[in-house]
């Protein structure tokens, strides 16, 4: 028996696409002969889009609807859908039928070989200036930073083992780095490219103020992941450093004075010491700081980043 699978879709305020979706996803799902579930996550959203999905439950019991209480953003949606998945391979993709199902088979043959599959939008049609040209900046710094090459991060439509979801705890505009923080515990990684379409129905959810916050995010993907241990390391250096050229200027404005009686008021050096000396001390204070904010975080479980209404089908 091959493995099962969980399509796990974010949904906000999508009433036209989500019948074609639906009817889409099962057309490409049954023709492969195994065992599958969809998740839709409703975000939140205030028109019939939970109706829709409410009915297409009734009738269909492989699928699972999870409510939000309001809207919580397509990272908690997505975070949602990986905890009710029950699948061994999870497929995410968008709602807004830009994705397109008939690139899932290609998806589960290539993670036969690999962890994580990334799908590519090499031709994609979104406006220009304010979505493609960001994401390609975007791309390059978060692969750069990262150390993960990739050309698409912000393509939802993915697949991962279980074992590799299970494990990724998700916040912010999080989902996107999936396939970096998944890498750096060992995880293989392959991109496929898929097909995108043109949003028909709706609009995009997102403008160019996404990749401010995504950029802010991944500054703190890479803190985390060289720091968050050993916060101490991250701080400690630069503080002793600064504070010990503070302490040797002190010294010798202490010579000069106690020892040749000269005035110091007066002196530059005299506010660079003290400076370096009040800085040195923040940081060492700030890295030590870091270490009891990381225990705290590494113990504690994290308070969840949503609230589900209800769950129909689970
Ligand atoms: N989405 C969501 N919550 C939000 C915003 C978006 O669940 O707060 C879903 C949306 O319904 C879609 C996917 O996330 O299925 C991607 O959103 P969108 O198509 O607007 O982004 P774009 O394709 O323009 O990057
Ligand atoms: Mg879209």
């Amino acid at each position: 028996m091959e493995e099962s699978v969980s399509i796990v879709i974010p949904v906000y305020e999508e009433e036209e696409s989500v019948p074609h979706l639906y009817k889409s996803i099962k057309g490409v799902m049954e023709g492969l002969n195994r065992k599958y579930e969809i998740v839709f996550v409703d975000d939140g959203s205030k028109d019939k889009t939970f109706k829709l999905l409410e009915d297409i439950q009734k009738k269909d019991p492989g699928v699972v609807v999870v409510s939000f209480r309001r809207n919580f953003g397509q990272t908690a949606a997505m975070a949602a859908g990986f905890e009710y998945a029950n699948g061994d391979i999870i497929v995410t993709m968008d709602a807004d039928l830009q994705n397109d199902p008939n690139d899932i088979p290609k998806l589960l043959e290539k993670i036969k070989d690999c962890d994580v599959v990334s799908g590519w939008r090499k031709k994609r049609h979104d406006r220009f200036l304010s979505r493609r040209l960001p994401s390609m900046i975007a791309n390059g710094l978060i692969s750069k930073v990262t150390g993960v090459s990739l050309h698409d991060y912000g393509c939802t439509l993915k697949a991962y083992r279980k074992e590799v979801i299970k494990n990724v705890r998700l916040y912010g505009e999080m989902h996107r780095f999936i396939p970096a923080i998944a890498s750096w515990v060992g995880a293989t990684i392959t991109e496929v490219e898929t097909t995108h379409h043109p949003r028909k129905f709706g609009k995009s959810k997102y403008g160019i103020s996404r990749t401010i916050r995504v950029v802010l995010d991944l500054i703190t993907v890479k803190f985390l992941q060289s720091f968050s241990t050993r916060p101490i390391h991250a701080f400690g250096p630069g503080g002793l450093v600064l504070g010990f050229v503070g302490f040797l200027i002190a010294l010798y404005l202490s010579f000069e004075k106690l020892v040749m009686g000269k005035d110091i008021g007066g002196r530059p050096l005299l506010f660079l010491g003290v400076l370096l000396i009040i800085l040195g001390v923040q940081l060492v204070i700030m890295g030590l700081l870091g270490e009891m904010l990381a225990r705290v975080y590494h113990e504690s479980q994290g308070k969840p980043i949503y609230t589900v209404k209800r769950v129909l089908g689970r």
